[in-house]
């Protein structure tokens, strides 16, 4: 396990203040992209030999509701990253009218479809539309977005259950980084549904029950921390976890030499002067790679994770629909 704080970075390049430590190394970028990427050749294979055993490859099947040119891109990315690991996908357009109770009625058919093993509803969906209703609705055993009610508690009681892509990659990527979580401090910032409770969650079980408890002692910022205070606590944390979308939140003198710093956050914004737009994350990434020991970048360090994680969720899902099945006689 490698230790946080351990740094290697000359005293000319250091530039932390009032250091202690004479030598020092430089952040080292967590390249999601290029983890991801593994995670999806593992996956290749697992698809490969699943259905070497005689069974059909895994379904996944996207709900698109309405036109909205960022979700049209996240499906299109998702479904294309499906067909190449061996998931047959299947991408349903509907209109930005439907009524909640016609959708209601659209995915109560994808639950009873035997060939369907995963269900996604892209969200956002149109302000007409109750999003928490529509996750209720997809059956717990597809719900690859793990955003059902009964995921939400099992995953909060510790138990197996289908967990949020992301929270799920920033967990894989700090495993397979190799960033000891054990008895560590680690700061979220963000206290999302989706995003920033989950993530918490994941960081403070034990290894008692069904998940891989990760042991941190975990704080959670929110908008309403007083800037003080989330310094302070950034500043105490090994770990640093942020899913915020507020660019530049998480500053240089905001973290601890040699921490951990995952950043969630994608913005889009245009630069006033080329009118240029580009993604950032929450973290003033240049500045706070001269002080963390590991440091995501965004773009391509949580974002390809999230989709490794969907098509994660999707085997998974296909794996224990068919036992189930086969539990049932179906
Ligand atoms: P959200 O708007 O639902 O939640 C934002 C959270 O940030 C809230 O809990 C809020 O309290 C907190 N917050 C806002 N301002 C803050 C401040 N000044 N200090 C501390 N906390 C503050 O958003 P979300 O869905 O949780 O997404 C968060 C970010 O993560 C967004 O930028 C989103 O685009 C990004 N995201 C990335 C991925 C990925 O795959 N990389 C996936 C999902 C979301």
């Amino acid at each position: 396990m490698t230790k946080i704080n351990d740094c290697e970075r000359s005293e000319a390049d250091c530039k932390i203040e009032n250091c202690s430590k004479k030598i020092r190394k430089m952040a080292k970028i967590i390249d999601g992209k290029k983890i991801a990427e593994e995670i999806r050749k593992e996956m290749k294979e697992e698809v490969n030999q699943w259905i070497e055993k005689g069974n059909r490859r895994p379904q996944l099947t996207a709900v698109l509701v309405g036109s909205d040119p960022a979700s049209c891109v996240y499906v299109r990315n998702k479904m294309r990253a499906a067909a190449d690991v061996g998931i047959d996908s299947i991408t349903k357009n509907l209109p930005s009218d439907i009524t909640e109770k016609q959708l209601l009625e659209f995915i109560e058919e994808l639950n009873n479809d035997n060939n369907v093993d995963g269900i996604l509803v892209q969200l956002p969906l149109p302000e007409h539309i109750n999003e928490r209703t529509i996750c209720n609705a997809v059956s717990c055993d597809k719900d690859v977005d793990g955003f059902n009610e009964k995921n939400v508690g099992r995953l909060c009681l510790d138990m197996n259950a289908l967990i949020p892509c992301t929270p799920l990659g920033v967990q894989e990527l700090l495993k397979r980084s190799n960033i000891e979580t054990f008895g560590k401090k680690a700061v979220v910032v963000g206290r999302s549904k989706n995003v920033g409770m989950p993530i918490s969650m994941l960081l403070h079980v034990d290894g008692r029950n069904d998940t891989d408890g990760m042991d941190a002692t975990v704080t959670i910022c929110h908008r309403f921390t007083p800037p003080e205070d989330l310094k302070m606590y950034c500043k105490q944390a090994d770990i640093i976890i942020t899913a915020t979308g507020v660019p530049n939140l998480i500053k240089s003198d905001m973290i601890k030499p040699g921490a951990c710093i995952i950043d969630v956050g994608i913005t889009r914004i245009t630069c006033p002067v080329t009118g240029k737009t580009k993604l950032v994350g929450d973290v003033d990434f240049e500045n706070c790679k001269e002080i963390a020991g590991w440091i995501t970048p965004v773009p391509g360090g949580v974002g390809p994770m999230t989709v490794a994680m969907l098509m994660h969720n999707t085997i998974l899902a296909a794996k224990k629909l068919k036992e189930k099945r086969n539990n049932m006689n179906i």
